[in-house]
């Protein structure tokens, strides 16, 4: 039956791997994937999660079939992380606006909204994603049977956000077209609107009346906090609780925050009009899912409980945040100090510094990509690389590397 069937082009990350683990050089360095690694370059599971490893094995009393959105506990502990710090989440929660269902990862909740939103939004099938974004944004909208087109994000010249640029893509959007937006940390750019861009964001989406459709998966790596990164949240919370804006749809993920890469678990809101409307839409999320995977996996869903729900549980995973998104930030400034005090690299690297989160787009050309590969450190081409891949043993290796490529 698949004898004509032509082999589908390498996945661009996946393939860098394949040759990274090729590579018998000592000194080789992954840039391209996309999970944390602590100061060693070794994959880190969050002291909090052992603890939750260590109660559940002791307390769980069934391998049962989770409901179709998750558990009422799953979800009542995400409305609680996700909308009970600020007035206006506390006042959507207290009116029954806020639907929660489990979701497997970012990429799980992505897809459902994804078919939620085809199936039911009835204004518009269009998506409007940043430029550049995460490549599977583009993949999994367009599997869910909605068409994507790309607005103005990233200025290429000054490596940061092109302010007008987004602005007028957006003004220029049919009224209700549903608009993708990173809530912090953007992938692959590291680029975030500030909060008074974020200000300017708002007034047109409210003016063009556009479905936002939030995908948050880097929550805490921004800040340091889970918390204070819920900032952007904030604001689309009180634009909904003030009337500038009917609602909005996220996608959260637990595989980064938790380090729950593997388990695949996360979550996915959407806002109501009230508690009836919120019973009909539950009613139909679950004739979406139902057929897609029939019930969530039930092992990191209960971990995320157990995190949430146990105070010291919940205060060692604050810390387990903070030490992540610390190494990172120091890596940043490590990178930055070694390019410019000790290689005396003539280019700008402010933006080393100024982006946010786990990837860096470096604004080194796809020439100098094939040179940095050819000197065993790999990145894809469009110059993206992974914080996390940085350690203290590779930085100086790193940093030579990159000096070589770029003034050669
Ligand atoms: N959104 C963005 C922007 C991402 O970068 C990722 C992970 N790379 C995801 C969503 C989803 O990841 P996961 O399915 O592992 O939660």
């Amino acid at each position: 039956a698949w004898a004509n069937l032509q082999a589908a082009p390498a996945d661009k990350i996946l393939g860098l791997t394949v040759l990274y683990n090729k590579d018998t050089n000592p000194s080789k360095i992954n840039l391209g994937v996309g999970a944390y690694r602590d100061n060693n370059g070794k994959p880190w599971i969050l002291p909090s999660v052992k603890k939750a490893e260590e109660v559940l094995a002791k307390t769980e009393e069934s391998k049962e079939y989770v409901p179709i959105v998750g558990s009422p506990k799953f979800n009542e502990l995400i409305k609680t992380l996700l909308y009970s710090h600020d007035d206006a989440g506390k006042q959507l929660l207290k009116d029954g606006r806020v639907l929660t269902s489990q979701g497997i990862s970012g990429t799980g909740s992505l897809r459902v909204l994804g078919e939620f939103v085809r199936t039911f939004y009835p204004t518009s099938k269009k998506v409007l994603v940043p430029n550049p974004t995460w490549a599977n944004h583009v993949a999994i909208l367009e599997k869910a049977g909605l068409t994507t087109e790309k607005y103005k994000y990233y200025d290429f010249k000054t490596n940061a956000l092109d302010e007008q640029g987004m602005l007028a893509d957006l003004a220029a959007a049919e009224p209700g077209t549903v608009v993708l937006l990173h809530a912090c940390c953007h992938n692959p750019t590291g680029v975030d609107p500030k909060l008074e861009q974020w200000d300017k964001i708002l007034d047109v989406i409210s003016e063009k009346k556009l479905l936002p459709f939030l995908d948050m998966a880097y929550q805490g790596f921004g800040s340091g906090s889970p918390i204070e990164d819920l900032g952007i949240l904030f604001k689309f919370n009180k634009a909904v609780a003030d009337g500038k804006l009917s609602n909005f749809v996220l996608s959260q993920s637990f595989a980064k925050n938790m380090g729950l890469y593997g388990e695949r678990v996360g979550s996915l809101s959407l806002i109501t009009s009230g508690p009836e409307e919120t019973v009909r839409v539950k009613s139909q999320l679950e004739k979406v899912i139902r057929p897609l995977y029939s019930s969530p996996p039930s092992h990191g869903s209960k971990l995320v409980e157990i995190i949430l729900s146990d105070e010291a549980i919940y205060q060692q995973w604050l810390k387990d945040v903070k030490v992540m998104a610390d190494r990172l930030i120091e890596m940043r400034a490590l990178l930055y100090d070694k390019l410019k005090n000790t290689y005396k690299n003539p280019l700008n690297w402010d933006h080393l510094l100024n982006q946010k989160g786990m990837f860096c787009y470096t604004g080194l050309s796809e020439e100098q990509v094939k040179k940095l590969i050819d000197k065993s450190v790999y990145l894809t081409s469009d110059g993206r690389i992974s914080i996390a891949g940085i350690y203290p043993a590779n930085v100086d290796y790193l940093a030579k590397a990159i000096h070589e490529v770029t003034t050669n």
